[in-house]
């Protein structure tokens, strides 16, 4: 057994190798979700003899690697994604980057990639963002994308325990996701494909959780919605939204109003950074009752019928909120109530008041020790 677990992977050990021909950066305004690069990346490899390697900032580069690469044969794969945002002072914050460290533990061991030290992951992170902060457009609403991955790296078809891996970080500076204003979408509730099952690995963020999921996107697309809302089990408990956590605002069926999501403790659900700064923010306001538990769709279509749902949106990095206006099930179209006072709105009046309170704390308008300030 080696003596240090992480070998060599600490903040100190970096190396830092700057690119020779920056490239050319887009206007904010035509940068498209994912297409656009910075100069640098992060890069670590991991070798069953030796531990983790130094950690590496390097030039934006192709990988150079055997076609046998099992990670492309068997999706063993996990990623992240967290964002880094121009604050009011001019300086990067990072959103609680902690909790993407901590997931990507999770999801590595999940696939008996050995771990890393997180938090001298996240200071070489840093650097890199650091290197590369002139890609953030200084815009509230635009961002850094970030994407740490950690692949395996053998060179074998065989199924089998990663005895080499490599952690890499890109970034990808990206516009708002709602450019005027929210744009509210329509939900395609799949009553048999599923996400995630109980003993499935829906709770970890591994590439195998999503590519099998965009047949769906586009069967979710020919009805006209924007996405699926997955449901499981019997009972077709409601789960996630596309790559969201969802939320309902209900007032439920013993007269309270409360704020609903599905719980985590069956592994089905990917524990959002949003998902539970949304629980907290709403727990601190105390205006309604906060639940983790499962709840069907048809208790949902049932409180529609009756008119006691009063909002539903999806959480995630990308749009911090998206405001939902209908749920397409069996057939029916059920409409999802919006802001009632402000039609202009394009979303519910908690969905708004989450949107504004964790922007103002990612752009540095309200401190918070959620900001993490470079
Ligand atoms: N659910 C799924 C399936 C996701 O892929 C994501 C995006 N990571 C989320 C929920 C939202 O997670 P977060 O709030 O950490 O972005």
């Amino acid at each position: 057994p080696r003596a240090d677990p992480y070998g060599d992977c600490y903040h100190r050990n970096m190396v830092v190798e700057k690119t020779k021909k920056p490239k050319e950066k887009l206007p904010a305004e035509k940068l498209v979700f994912g297409q656009t690069f910075t100069d640098h990346m992060l890069e670590v490899d991991f070798e069953a003899s030796k531990g983790w390697g130094a950690p590496k900032i390097v030039p934006f580069h192709n990988f150079d690697m055997s076609p046998a690469t099992s990670s492309l044969h068997y999706a063993i794969q996990c990623f992240e994604g967290m964002k880094a945002y121009v604050n009011v002072n001019k300086g990067i914050n990072l959103f609680r980057p902690e909790k993407n460290m901590d997931r990507l533990l999770l999801s590595c061991a999940r696939l008996c990639i050995p771990a890393f030290d997180g938090t001298e992951m996240l200071e070489c992170l840093k650097d890199l963002v650091r290197l590369d902060k002139d890609w953030i457009p200084d815009r509230r609403g635009y961002s850094l994308y970030i994407r740490p991955t950690v692949i395996s790296t053998d060179a074998t078809v065989g199924v089998s325990v990663p005895q080499k891996a490599k952690f890499f970080t890109i970034l990808s500076p990206v516009g708002p996701y709602y450019k005027g204003g929210f744009a509210p979408v329509k939900l395609f509730a799949d009553d048999f494909h599923v996400r995630a099952c109980v003993g499935g690995s829906g709770k970890y963020k591994l590439g195998a959780n999503y590519g099998p999921t965009i047949y769906h996107q586009r069967t979710a697309a020919s009805y006209g919605a924007a996405q699926v809302l997955w449901l499981y089990g019997d009972q077709k408990f409601v789960s996630e939204a596309g790559t969201m956590n969802f939320f309902t605002l209900w007032v439920n069926e013993k007269g309270e109003k409360e704020l609903i999501t599905a719980p985590l403790d069956d592994g089905t659900i990917l524990p959002g950074v949003v998902r539970d700064s949304v629980l907290t923010l709403c727990r601190q306001w105390g205006d309604f009752k906060v639940s983790e538990r499962v709840y069907s769709i048809h208790e949902l279509t049932k409180a529609v019928k009756e008119g006691r749902v009063i909002e539903c949106f999806g959480s995630g990095t990308a749009a911090i909120v998206s405001p939902v206006n209908a749920i397409l099930y069996q057939g029916v179209e059920y409409p999802i109530p919006l802001d009632p006072e402000d039609k202009s709105a394009g979303a519910g009046k908690l969905c708004q008041r989450v949107a504004q309170s964790i922007m103002d704390i990612q752009y540095g308008v309200v401190p918070s020790p959620w900001a993490v300030t470079l």
